[in-house]
């Protein structure tokens, strides 16, 4: 055995992942069902490292140190399936496979219990970063046992991205709970992308601002707590013209946007577990929306508020600042809320303040706001929700102002803002003193008999409404 560790799958992902081991000085085995993907790999690139290609499963299996460490980096879903029956018969007790796809959490935890019966350990993993993170560091987030972690932490450790010295890699938790933080991750980032969208599509048609003067706006907001990689792309694309016809880049794009699902898994999850998600559902739903073409043509016509602009472009452009970071407190709000709630439900134990830690860097979502997150669980570990966090319940109340003229002024221009309207349907939902549920759980013990609890006294109760309307016990 000469390599440290394999990488079977070698499209984009797989590449770069063991390019990147390689590049650390770790020896990867190499193999890919088509066999010419693992020569290219050696031929383009052997210079970087030592690489292990191996032709046969057999090959590659016997080309690792013991206990054997073996990345899969193939497509989701049945493929992932076709490539564990084919690798486990040729394992031992003690050997670990990671899976490095994007797999749902729910494979991942009957994948992983089906391995331990034989001893093999399955690593459900998390990897962000697109292929460039791959390459230069993702951002990690290793499930399976406690005891894998510690043989493989170390390699993920070194290939993961750092900020300030510190890994973007932790164990998350057994089984699926990386594969489950992850997803939550893709969903936090549907909700910060729309809500960006927003505040864009705000300064464009509430103010008139045009696409590049917009991108100045973003690029003066990456100098403060906004600062992140969305809003320094965005301000990237919206300076871009297009070559071909000379017209801002955004104006050339076709507004359907499309989505690979793993934002709808965080929706579906969050209705399972419970957890009220509103922000990522918006924003889901939005790209769902926006690709239905047919809809939105026989719908174009429908009257709305006569065009009309603000005048203090400058002074409406702060106000959807603060309505963007105060819309952004919530979207991560709800997602933790969403970790938390998964972490219970399974068992996981995973440590929220640490996820946020490995968000920093290597992933889409890496901002310096999730230093704040990471501080906020740091002062508070058992903290119920993050808006109730010093520094962000100071920053909710000093925003929101703004906040609500921006819902208010999209309403009446006729400009959809679903992502902050629904932030601040949550803020207002969780700070009220009391919620008209008192009026539904009324309704359905009319319609229902399903019972009702009161705020004066313990127990449950129904109404006889259709009676003489006394009230017996539940
Ligand atoms: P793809 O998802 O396009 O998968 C292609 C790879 O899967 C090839 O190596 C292919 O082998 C292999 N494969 C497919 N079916 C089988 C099978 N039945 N048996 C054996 N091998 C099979 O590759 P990516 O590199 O884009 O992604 C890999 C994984 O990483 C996916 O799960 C993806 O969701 C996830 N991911 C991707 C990110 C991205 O930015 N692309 C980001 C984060 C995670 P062959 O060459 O023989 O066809």
């Amino acid at each position: 055995a000469q390599a440290r560790i394999g990488v079977t799958g070698l499209a984009v992902m797989g590449r770069n992942l063991a390019r990147n081991l390689a590049r650390h000085g770790h020896p990867v085995a190499v193999h890919n069902r088509t066999t010419s993907r693992t020569k290219s790999l050696v031929e383009e690139f052997g210079h970087e490292g030592t690489f292990v290609p191996a032709e046969t499963p057999e090959d590659f299996v016997a080309a690792l140190e013991r206990p054997r460490r073996l990345v899969v980096m193939v497509k989701a879903g049945a493929p992932t399936d076709a490539v564990i029956d084919e690798f486990a018969p040729l394992l031992e007790p003690g050997d670990m496979i990671v899976d490095g796809g994007n797999a749902h959490f729910l494979d991942t935890r009957r994948r992983e219990q089906a391995l331990r019966e034989r001893g093999i350990h399955f690593v459900g993993t998390g990897i962000s970063g697109g292929e460039e993170g791959a390459l230069h560091g993702p951002s990690i987030m290793p499930g399976g046992s406690a005891e894998s972690y510690a043989a493989l932490g170390p390699l993920l450790e070194d290939i993961a991205a750092k900020v300030d010295g510190t890994p973007c890699c932790t164990h998350v938790g057994p089984d699926g709970a990386g594969h489950f933080v992850k997803m939550v991750h893709n969903g936090i980032e549907y909700a910060d992308m729309q809500l960006i969208g927003e505040a864009y599509d705000l300064l464009r048609h509430a103010c008139g601002l045009p696409a590049a003067e917009i991108a100045e706006v973003f690029r003066t907001w990456n100098d403060g707590r906004l600062e992140s990689y969305l809003i320094e792309i965005t301000a990237e694309v919206l300076a871009h013209t297009d070559a071909a016809t000379g017209r801002p880049f955004v104006d050339v794009v076709l507004d359907q946007a499309e989505q690979k699902g793993t934002g709808r898994w965080t929706v579906q999850t969050a209705l399972d577990l419970g957890v009220p998600v509103s922000g990522i559902a918006e924003a889901v739903f939005a790209r769902s929306a926006s690709g239905h073409a047919q809809v939105r043509a026989a719908a174009r016509g429908l009257p709305g508020p006569a065009p009309s602009r603000l005048e203090e472009a400058a002074a409406f452009a702060d106000d959807v600042e603060k309505a963007l970071y105060a819309s952004k407190i919530v979207a991560y709000a709800q997602g933790f809320h969403q970790i938390q709630a998964g972490s219970a439900e399974y068992g996981w134990d995973v440590d929220p303040g640490a996820m946020a830690t490995i968000w920093r860097g290597g992933c889409i979502i890496r901002a310096r706001f999730l230093d704040r997150i990471r501080a906020a669980y740091d002062a508070d570990p058992a903290l119920t929700t993050l808006l109730t966090d010093d520094h962000f319940a100071e920053a909710l109340g000093d925003a929101q102002d703004a906040w609500r003229k921006v819902v208010a002024t999209a309403a009446r221009l006729g400009i959809p803002a679903p992502g902050f309207s629904t932030a601040l349907a949550y803020y207002d939902s969780l700070r009220a003193e009391r919620l008209p549920a008192a009026l539904t759980q009324a309704q359905r013990d009319f319609f229902g008999a399903h019972t009702y609890r009161r705020v004066d006294r313990d127990g449950s109760f129904h109404t006889l409404w259709g009676g003489d309307r006394t009230e017996i016990p539940g």
